[in-house]
């Protein structure tokens, strides 16, 4: 039996998002709850892209560390043996790639403009594979952009070719959120079937069905003998209408009606980082978690209606499905409401000394403080926005790291 596993996308599809990004300290913080999380892989950027490179090779080191363990990290790439070139240039040590190319009719046409068909566009994909792999490359996921609107012959000899080029994992992308969740069901179990090889399910939410179609799909990706791999975002941040979100694909697997019985993860999430990384990426992206956000929005466990409070106040599992307490909601929580000292790019030592002191973190020599304190100033700059506790945290821990991730010197 097949078992289900998360590939978060916070890092590369989020902050592709228009009108949103992070400072490189945010992403490895995004990594590193992933991580607490149970979350199988990160597609945690773009390798071919040089103000990236700082940054991905810093959270390889803390893999390689084993602070980012056992998580995958994974980069993004066009299928073509150019990029896999770059990516290997300029990040040397990176194992997990991702490669994308176009299969619809719709975007080989109106993309290529009659320069490519078909036939290239397999051409591309089994010599980037093989490109990759030859590089070192060891997880190799193959993605069928717009796999939604792939006439379903093409998106199988495509999925078989990548196969035998050696790719680890075939995606299957709702690039436009088209898909509804009958309809890839279908597709994910015919391909699981026919093509026998792990499938990540890509899905967008243009018509609010990005978590149903992402927990269909896998479903059938599972009936069809194979693991799956569910591509989120954390509060579904994404291109134009999102992904699927992560704390509600995890709630959907483990809560909705029977399927937990059949579908299980291949590795244990845990839902009590639900509360916390969704309010860091709300505050990192600077987007309010919506008041009717699954699990973690603020009306999520609010009853106001006389019936409603009743029930719920006689027994919770009358109006609730699940425990705040799984999402790690319910603790108290410290809002400063007199004088505060903030992390800022102009800080001082006094009150930076203050604010560090409060977190229980104190300095053997004045030294090291300054140059914590000089990190922290950089994050300032680059976040634009006072730096939370477990990022001032991460700094004092580990400068050299710190160092590296907000060094952003175009590179020659
Ligand atoms: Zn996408």
């Amino acid at each position: 039996m097949g078992k289900i596993y998360l590939i978060d996308v916070t890092n590369r599809d989020g902050v592709q998002t228009a009108k949103l990004g992070l400072s490189k300290l945010e992403k490895t913080m995004i990594n590193i709850y992933l991580n607490e999380m149970g979350v199988y892989q990160s597609e945690f950027g773009f390798p071919t892209t040089k103000h990236e490179s700082n940054y991905l090779r810093a959270n390889l080191r803390l893999h390689a560390m084993g602070v980012l363990q056992p998580i995958h990290l994974g980069g993004w790439i066009r299928a073509t043996v150019e990029d896999v070139e770059k990516a290997f240039e300029l990040v040397p040590e990176i194992k997990d790639l991702a490669l994308s190319i176009s299969t619809s009719q719709q975007m080989i046409n109106g993309k290529f403009q009659g320069r490519k068909g078909e036939q290239d566009i397999l051409n591309m994909a089994v010599e980037s594979i093989e490109a990759a792999k030859s590089h070192g490359a060891q997880n190799v996921s193959i993605n069928a952009e717009d796999a939604s609107r792939t006439e379903i012959d093409f998106l199988l000899r495509f999925a078989c070719a990548a196969k035998a080029a050696g790719a680890d994992r075939f995606r299957y992308c709702d690039t436009l959120g088209y898909d509804n969740p009958f309809s890839i069901y279908e597709a994910c179990k015919h391909l699981a079937q026919d093509v026998k090889m792990p499938i990540e399910l890509h899905c967008h939410g243009d018509l609010g069905m990005a978590v149903a179609n992402s927990v269909t799909g896998a479903m059938g990706v599972v009936d069809g003998g194979q693991d799956a791999y569910i591509n989120t975002t954390v509060n579904g941040i994404g291109e134009r209408a999102g992904n699927a979100d992560l704390v509600a694909v995890v709630l959907a697997l483990k809560t909705s009606k029977d399927l937990a019985k059949k579908y299980k993860f291949g590795i244990p999430v845990h839902l009590k980082i639900a509360s916390k990384i969704s309010k860091f990426a709300s505050y990192a992206f600077k987007v309010e978690i919506p008041i009717n956000q699954p699990g973690v929005g603020a009306n999520a466990f609010a009853h106001a209606s006389g019936i409603h409070a009743d029930g719920v106040l006689k027994d919770p599992q009358n109006y609730e499905l699940y425990d705040f307490e799984e999402l790690g909601r319910g603790e108290p929580e410290m809002v400063e409401t007199g004088r505060e000292i903030a992390s800022g790019e102009y800080s001082g030592m006094a009150g930076f000394r203050y604010v560090m002191g409060k977190m229980g973190i104190n300095f053997e020599s004045r030294d090291d403080a300054e140059d914590v304190l000089e990190l922290a100033r950089y994050a300032n700059v680059l976040a634009q926005k006072p730096l939370v506790a477990d990022e001032l945290v991460f700094i004092a821990k580990y400068p050299e790291i710190a160092r590296e991730l907000l060094t952003l010197t175009p590179l020659s």
